[in-house]
């Protein structure tokens, strides 16, 4: 099969069946071979019996659907988990990106060896609000990530299979899948200006709070890949440092205190000598972060994943 078109759709049942006819029509002309993967993230709009609805008429169509509202993360997840093109196409299900852009963005992955390309909305048709706080995160990634694109929250991309068969989206990480890519080795990442237009139906799904939690997820997402295989050697580092630190200080505090006695020189009391707090407070720490270490490095250990339970009910995948 040439092409995988991943959708997570939460409550968008007015603009699927558009959209399902759009794909069609753009594959057929362009004699593509093909699966629409709908991922149905616990709506409550009708949106799963739309799918199954078109699925009963076009074989092309699969579906998933949630027990809940996971987010798109986790849609685009069993959505990549599940499929099973020589290039994986995902896009929003609100007929804000166009079907028309697939051909060339499969034909980058395909004909010139891009591991990823990633849609740019240039010309954007959303809230000013949003346009403004978009660039300032796109800024942002950017510089953390030295990855060069403009757009990192483009629903619309592409990728090679291999890919997304080797990330893990979770979280609010959708944002940030290009990052994950390159930091599993897919570093020919590219982007292409794609049309973008006004929401048609329904309404988005996002308020302000996705930048506060998007940052976070930037945050932890940095943390995990320089640290989540080997959290003793970040964790361990600090703790022995500042043990070994406090340890020295409390060493020459207690030398100081004899070689007065000896001299039978009278000292000031050990207690009455701030260093001694900071040798007390130093020592502490130090055990408390080797054993946060130790703890996270067994953790990471025994971290057994249980991939598929968002997973309610699946539709046109054979041998269920
Ligand atoms: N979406 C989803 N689960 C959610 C929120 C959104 O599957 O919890 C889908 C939504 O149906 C749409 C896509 O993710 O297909 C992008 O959402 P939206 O259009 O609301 O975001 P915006 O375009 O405002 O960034
Ligand atoms: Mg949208």
């Amino acid at each position: 099969m040439d092409i995988s078109i991943v959708i997570p759709a939460y409550n968008e049942a007015e603009s699927i069946p558009e959209l399902t006819e759009w794909i069609s029509r753009v594959m057929q002309e362009n004699n593509l071979s093909y699966e629409i993967l709908y991922i149905d993230d616990g709506s409550t709009d009708g949106s799963w019996q739309t799918i199954e609805r078109l699925a009963d008429a076009n074989g092309h169509i699969k579906g998933i659907k949630f027990k809940r509202n996971f987010g798109k993360s986790a849609g685009l997840n069993a959505g990549f988990d599940n499929c099973s093109g020589d290039v994986v196409i995902t896009m929003d299900a609100d007929l804000q990106d166009s079907p028309d852009e697939i051909p060339a963005l499969y034909n980058k992955v395909k004909n010139e060896g891009y591991d990823i390309v990633s849609g740019w909305k240039k010309k954007r048709h959303d809230p000013f609000i949003k346009n403004i706080s978009s660039k300032l995160f796109n800024r942002v990634t950017r510089f953390f990530s030295s990855i060069k694109i403009h757009d990192f929250n483009c629903g619309l991309k592409a990728y090679r299979i291999e890919v997304v068969k080797s990330i893990k989206v979770q979280g609010e990480m959708h944002r940030y899948i290009p990052l994950m890519a390159k930091w599993a080795g897919f570093t020919k990442i590219g982007e292409l200006v794609v049309q973008h237009q006004k929401r048609k139906y329904g309404k988005t799904k996002y308020g302000i709070e996705r930048f506060l939690f998007g940052f976070l997820d930037l945050l932890s997402i940095i943390f995990v890949a320089k640290f989540g295989k080997r959290p003793m050697h970040l964790f361990g580092t600090i703790g022995t440092l500042s043990f070994v630190s406090g340890f020295l200080i409390a060493a020459w505090i207690s030398y100081d205190k004899l070689a007065h006695i000896h001299d039978a020189v009278k000292a000031r009391d050990v207690v009455d000598r701030p260093l001694f707090y900071l040798a007390l407070v130093a020592i502490i720490l130090g055990m408390q972060l080797f054993l946060a270490g130790f703890l996270a490095e067994m953790l990471s250990r025994n971290n057994v994943e249980k991939d598929q339970h968002h997973i309610a009910t699946k539709l046109g995948f054979g041998g269920e």
